[in-house]
């Protein structure tokens, strides 16, 4: 067998088309700010990309680029400054903040209804309530990525492999809201092969580059890969794709999967927090 591509790309762009249309509809123009401490170089690169796409579809993007030594003080007034503004309907702010910045104190500050990153206690427990605000743009991706092929998620067996925060819970838990039965493996997990093996879904969210060999993967598996890791052999994904591909049923290419989806739905975040403005 060899798998069909999902196209990400592709997808990304009906989405892109769709939200544009419905900003066009919009009496007011949503506005997305993006906070940018430092000049970590793939940082710029993401932010530059959102601002770019953002500003293609009519959002209006104030970018905000501080400071590397930033205190966390000031850098707590900026965000509340920015949760203030009636015109600022989304935050983002990039991460990772530097050393001496809690991250997590910084990304808690942001007004829940502002969260369109989907990172505050509040998005993150309404997802765990099943009552799903701002959700995590990658794994929404995730999700619309297994969805365009067509297959039922009811039923199936889903693996993820990664619990962060920001990509291995939420996809665990909109999986669950699907009526998969879902499991997460993570570094901690003895014999991953033996779970991943049963996988009709297979999530790769664990930023090891290739970790997801051929003889890990159920012949016909949907896979996923979410990784994003930079080689000597530039930008591979968590997932043997070249061999993977072999088995699999379908899969995600890196990059033209996940990447581009989790912008498109980034943005489709920012008209949902529009709409909570109301
Ligand atoms: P993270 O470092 O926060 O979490 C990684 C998770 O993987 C952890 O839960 C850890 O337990 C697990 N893990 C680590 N090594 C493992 C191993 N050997 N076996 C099994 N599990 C292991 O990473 P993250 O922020 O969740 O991101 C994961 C990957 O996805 C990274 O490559 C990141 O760059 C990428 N990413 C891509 C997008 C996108 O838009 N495509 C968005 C976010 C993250």
């Amino acid at each position: 067998m060899v798998a069909k591509i999902i196209d990400g790309k592709e997808l990304s762009k009906k989405i892109l088309e769709d939200v544009k249309k419905k900003i066009q509809q919009n009496n007011q123009k949503p506005g997305l700010a993006i906070v940018l401490v430092g000049n970590n170089p793939a940082s710029e690169i993401y932010v530059g990309l959102k601002e770019k796409k953002s500003k293609e579809l009519g959002i209006n993007c104030e970018r905000y680029d501080l400071d590397e030594l930033i205190s966390e003080e000031e850098l707590l007034n900026r965000v509340d400054e920015l949760n203030q503004k009636k015109d600022i309907h989304g935050i983002v702010v990039q991460l990772p903040l530097p050393q001496h910045i809690n991250d997590e104190l910084v990304v808690n500050s942001v007004l829940p209804h502002k969260d369109v990153d989907g990172f505050t206690p509040v998005n993150q427990g309404n997802l765990v309530n099943d009552n799903n605000m701002l959700v995590p743009a990658t794994a929404r991706a995730c999700i619309e990525l297994i969805k365009s092929t067509g297959t039922e998620i009811k039923g199936k067996n889903a693996v993820i492999i990664g619990r962060s925060k920001i990509v291995g819970k939420p996809v665990f838990l909109l999986l669950l809201q699907e009526n998969a039965t879902a499991t997460i493996c993570h570094s901690k997990t003895k014999n991953i092969a033996k779970h991943t093996k049963n996988a009709d879904i297979l999530i790769a969210a664990c930023g090891v580059p290739k970790l997801v060999k051929k003889d890990m993967v159920k012949e016909g598996a949907i896979v996923i890969d979410v990784g994003i890791n930079r080689t000597d052999e530039g930008i591979v994904g968590d997932v043997d794709y070249e061999n993977v591909k072999e088995v699999a049923g379908h899969i995600t290419p890196v990059p033209g999967g996940v990447g581009p989806m989790t912008i498109a739905l980034l943005l489709d975040n920012i008209l949902q927090a529009m709409e909570l403005h109301k």
